[in-house]
């Protein structure tokens, strides 16, 4: 299969190239091309020129053509699929309902609109909100989740108004080239390109003249340097980038009915998703038959190449990541109070495999409880009382989601309002709604993506204040 960037609605190939490795093999399955300095140039000059015509459309009219790539891309899903698996590590069935859910909401992402606001009319003057597209949106997405994340800039960057160059992470740029070739298919010319290449390209992104807006989904150390690099061209920005999230269980929880939800929660994608549960504050009551839940659920995971049927959990996604993760296993292990009750070490096979762990008697200072994991393992921590736990969940420089787990909903509102994140769940955890604007609290990002808010991201307010005649 041959892979290429979509530049000026048009597929193109690189000089030159790079392998892009199989996690459940840890072995190059194809090449990609990788884009030059004069490529971005191209994509950048290619979406200036489409910006106008497609900036005077109508949201309606936008939202059609947004409707058929999203039709294309659900044609598909079955060619895509694979390639998601086999650069990613998730398995087939959780790649495929990837793709599905990027075209739901590329769909249901442009079912709102951002019209005239008036701000005010006192008989003297009439003051409107106007919002404006901001020209060329530079997108660059993590490898997580690189279809999702990509739709979602996607939907709200075009449907407002806005071209787009959109570069995936170099870990897994295949699919979301894939992806490029549905918007060939139905978006004029320009108006969305998707070049890959590593992270110099990023780079060049973020300090290009021709890019008006950077959509950053990331780490934070990666988050931080597209700030400072954006700020030469005081380009907008938004960065969503990593988690610690805590999950609270109150003591009226119903410890055998949340488990399954608090599993997936930090387990599924092999614990690679910013908002996955990554650490639990259970009560002393509830401790024990907690942890021996999330041990069982553990322990018969069934983990292995996602091409295979029946698997539940690929591989952790790259090498850098395995040893990050496997890292933070010895450190916990040299902590003699915890117990591991689950897991703990690698899988005896190629590829970057790890069995889900969970860690027990876990405190507050170590490594794995204070750090982003990214990965399988999962830190189980006892609290006395509930000012307790959330004055621990607090102490982070984390701020993405967290959850309350209780059977009084009211209750567990209340205390969600007191965690530091940008979304807190009662009894759940990991998600995302095209309605609901998602983004962290400190260091875990800036600004929101999704909802109303994420919409006017994309554009520029601007405020029109007219005289009114009297009597008009
Ligand atoms: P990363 O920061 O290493 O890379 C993300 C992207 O940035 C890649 O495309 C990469 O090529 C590019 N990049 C690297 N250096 C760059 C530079 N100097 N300038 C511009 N771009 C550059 O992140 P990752 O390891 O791919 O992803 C994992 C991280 O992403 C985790 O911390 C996770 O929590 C976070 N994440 C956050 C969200 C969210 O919505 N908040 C979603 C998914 C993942």
């Amino acid at each position: 299969m041959a892979f290429t960037h979509t530049i000026d609605g048009k597929g193109e190939t690189s000089e030159k190239a790079f392998d892009v490795i199989n996690p459940a093999t840890a072995q190059p399955f194809a090449k990609c091309p990788d884009a030059s300095r004069a490529q971005l140039d191209a994509a950048v000059a290619a979406a200036r020129k489409a910006f106008g015509p497609w900036s005077r459309k109508s949201f309606a009219e936008r939202r059609a053509l947004i409707a058929e790539f999203a039709h294309a891309l659900a044609k598909r899903i079955d060619g895509i699929g694979p390639v998601l698996t086999q650069e990613q590590g998730k398995p087939l069935g959780q790649a495929k309902w990837e793709i599905g859910g990027a075209v739901h909401e590329l769909e249901a992402m442009c079912n709102m609109e951002l019209g005239t606001q008036l701000i005010r009319n006192d008989g003297k003057h009439r003051v409107e909100l106007v919002y404006h597209p901001l020209g060329v949106v530079g997108a660059i997405t993590p490898w997580n989740f690189p279809i999702i994340l990509a739709a979602h800039k996607i939907a709200h960057g075009l449907y407002a108004g806005n071209t787009m160059v959109l570069k995936p992470s170099p870990y897994t740029p295949l699919a979301t080239l894939l992806m490029g070739e549905a918007g060939r298919d139905t978006l004029p010319p320009g108006v969305l390109n998707i070049v890959a290449g590593g992270n110099d390209l990023g780079g060049w992104m973020t300090e290009h003249p021709g890019i008006d807006r950077i959509s950053f989904t990331g780490s934070v150390a990666t988050g931080k340097r597209v700030m400072a690099s954006a700020s030469g061209t005081l380009k907008r920005v938004t960065l969503e980038l990593g988690g610690n999230d805590p999950a609270i269980v109150l003591e009226d929880a119903n410890a055998d009915q949340i488990v399954p939800s608090l599993f997936r929660g930090a387990f599924l994608n092999a614990g690679q998703i910013c908002m996955a549960v990554k650490r639990v504050y259970a009560p002393e009551k509830l401790y024990e038959p907690l942890v021996a839940g999330l041990t069982k659920l553990a322990l018969s995971h069934r983990v292995g190449n996602g091409m295979e049927p029946d698997v539940e959990m690929g591989p952790v996604q790259n090498k850098m990541q395995f040893d990050k993760v496997m890292n933070l296993i010895e450190d916990t292990k040299r902590h003699k109070s915890v117990r591991i009750t689950a897991g703990g070490h690698s899988l005896n096979q190629p590829g970057y495999f790890i069995a889900p762990t969970v860690v027990a008697d876990a405190d507050d200072g170590m490594r794995l409880v204070r750090e982003e994991q990214f990965g399988p393992v999962l830190p189980v921590l006892k609290y006395k009382d509930v000012d307790d736990a959330v004055r621990r969940a607090n102490d982070t420089r984390f701020g993405l989601c967290a959850s309350v787990w209780t059977e009084d909903y009211e209750r567990g509102a209340e205390i969600a309002r007191r965690v530091e994140a940008g979304t807190v769940w009662v009894n759940h955890h990991v998600g995302s709604e095209a309605d609901m604007p998602f983004g962290g609290f400190k260091e875990s990002g800036l600004g929101r993506e999704l909802g109303t808010m994420g919409l006017a991201s994309y554009m520029e307010p601007q405020v029109v204040k007219i005289p009114l005649r009297s009597g008009s």
